[in-house]
């Protein structure tokens, strides 16, 4: 039998008391390891974060706080290749992807490391100046925020399980909140690695970042009123964890990343070939490909100008035909496999469903896998779907497909194109091509309230944008609407979750000693 990973709850490593879970290889059908929850006494686990790792984490300020984030980057860093090895096996990636889950992971990581040393040696941090309350401004209100004295309890999604730990990881710590984090089951093993090593190099309190692999069974059971819970995943999960009655009794603070319908728009005044034009094509075919489409913020509609929609449906294809896809493991592979036979199966019967109100525009069950064999790999070529209609085709603005498809859609005129964006009732990021300033400003503009992002490529920043779905720790990720309504990163605005904010009310000379 294969390797039972440890869980790492209450300081200290513990193995499940049940068989476990397999962990696959995607690609080639092998068990890697297993995982197991069974038996773990998570009231004592819960517990001890609270009582013993909050108080430490919380006793250092900021800046040393930041310093253990530092030190976090040093461990990740000296085991990189490590890492890389483990997601290609569990996760079925390309280097190229890898990096964007593990380096991707170690940079927003180092980004709070960063913010933490010039918040420097304070506990607590203000918000905003003081107010006078009374006539003679002898008595003022000042705005606070204090860490939270709970646990961070994360339970994450399959896709990143090295960024989608150190994005939440990052501020929570820095906050001086301590971590508990449930991986996905399917990819855990990368989560699993890091925490443990982590753990192991000694660098963080006892407790303050702990791992439970496998079921999710009476965790949230455990949640008190000043813990809070990051969720990333589906809708339908996302709805459970809201309706949990230890969240909506303790009013436990809840972030939600759930499903999105992330969008490109050409703006009009383009043509075939023009600068914007290429940088759209470019950008919907890298965005189908890179992790294989699953990705929460990769593009899944693309709208382009009525005039415009055969030439965009050329050039996309050309780029999705050149894209190898197969065993990760082969150097000359570009596109990576799903993470699991349940995701294959789940992409297939998005894409049937889809395929009965679109045309297809490059099949993606066309490409031959390279090094990998169709009947046990997870591997599925991209396929670009075309509706002609868009009014009248609702599934396409409401069915994610969490894999290597987008569909490409015509509009008649920009604000025709602002509607249809809309339709995806809620996205975390919509793209904008176009060599105009103005009118990308006023697009931006529209689309603002409905996305976390807006994401505008415009000739002058080709070389230099960040990617469509590509999350940087300094700007807003996460959504309004279907996409969860959260929030996270944006600079030190991820601080917030973490923090209670709170209003002091007194003489000026006690408000002082505050500052
Ligand atoms: P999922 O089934 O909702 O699972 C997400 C996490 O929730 C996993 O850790 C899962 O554990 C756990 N879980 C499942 N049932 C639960 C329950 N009843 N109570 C508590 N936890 C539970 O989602 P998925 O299919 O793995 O992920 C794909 C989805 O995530 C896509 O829809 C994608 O759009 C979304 N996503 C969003 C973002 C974002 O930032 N907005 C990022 C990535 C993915 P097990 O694995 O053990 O079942």
């Amino acid at each position: 039998m294969s390797e039972l990973l440890l869980n790492h709850l209450a300081g200290r490593a513990q193995a499940g008391t049940g068989s476990g879970t397999a962990l696959l290889d995607p690609v080639l059908g092998t068990e890697l390891a297993r995982v197991d929850a069974t038996g773990l006494d998570l009231a004592a686990g819960f517990a001890f974060a609270r009582e013993k790792a909050g108080p430490a984490l919380r006793a250092l300020t900021y800046a040393q706080r930041g310093a253990l984030l530092a030190a976090i980057v040093q461990v990740l860093q000296a085991n990189r290749d490590r890492y890389y090895e483990i997601s290609t096996a569990n996760s079925g990636t390309v280097k190229n992807d890898t990096a964007v889950d593990v380096d991707g992971g170690i940079y927003t990581l180092a980004t709070y490391a960063k913010l933490g040393e010039s918040l420097g040696e304070r506990r607590h941090l203000l918000d905003g100046e003081a107010v006078r309350l009374g006539k003679d401004g002898a008595f003022q209100s000042q705005h606070l925020l204090v860490p939270t004295r709970g646990v961070a309890l994360f339970i994450n999604a399959f896709n990143f399980p090295s960024w989608g730990l150190w994005e939440k990881a990052g501020p929570a710590l820095l906050s001086g909140v301590p971590v508990i984090v449930k991986p996905a089951t399917a990819t855990a093993w990368l989560t699993q690695r890091m925490v443990q090593d982590v753990v192991e190099a000694g660098i963080l309190p006892a407790g303050a970042l702990s791992v439970v692999c496998g079921s999710s069974a009476g965790l949230l059971d455990q949640l008190q009123p000043f813990d809070v819970v990051s969720f990333t995943g589906s809708a339908d999960t996302a709805a459970i964890i809201r309706s949990h009655p230890a969240i909506a009794r303790g009013s436990v603070r809840v972030n939600i990343e759930a499903d999105s319908i992330n969008s490109a728009l050409l703006l009009p005044g383009e043509t075939p070939g023009s600068e914007a034009f290429e940088l759209l094509a470019k950008e919907a075919a890298r965005e189908m490909t890179q992790k294989a489409g699953q990705k929460c913020t990769a593009i899944r509609r693309i709208f382009v100008p009525e005039a415009l929609y055969g030439a965009a449906a050329e050039a996309i294809a050309a780029r999705l035909a050149k894209t190898t896809v197969g065993n990760p493991r082969n150097e000359g592979v570009r596109m990576g496999s799903l993470v699991s036979r349940a995701q294959l199966f789940a992409v297939r019967e998005g894409l049937a469903t889809l395929k009965q109100h679109a045309q297809v525009l490059h099949e993606g069950a066309a490409h031959a896998l390279v090094d990998a064999d169709a009947a046990v790999a997870c591997c599925l070529g991209p396929t670009l779907l075309g509706a002609r209609d868009p009014d009248h085709t609702p599934a396409v603005h409401d069915t994610e497909v969490f894999g290597p498809v987008a569909t490409l859609m015509p509009y008649r005129d920009a604000a025709h194109a602002l509607a249809l964006v809309r339709r995806g009732q809620g996205s975390l990021v919509c793209s904008i091509y176009g060599s105009d300033a103005a009118a990308l400003g006023a697009a931006a503009l529209e689309l603002a309230d409905s996305h976390g992002r807006v994401h505008v490529v415009s000739p002058e920043v080709a070389a230099t944008h960040t990617g469509h779905g590509n999350v940087m720790p300094q700007s807003l990720h996460g959504g309004p609407g279907r996409a969860g309504g959260g929030e996270e990163l944006g600079g030190a605005r991820a601080l917030n979750f973490y923090h209670r904010r709170a209003a002091v009310q007194a003489a000026t000379a006690v408000l002082s000693t505050l500052a």
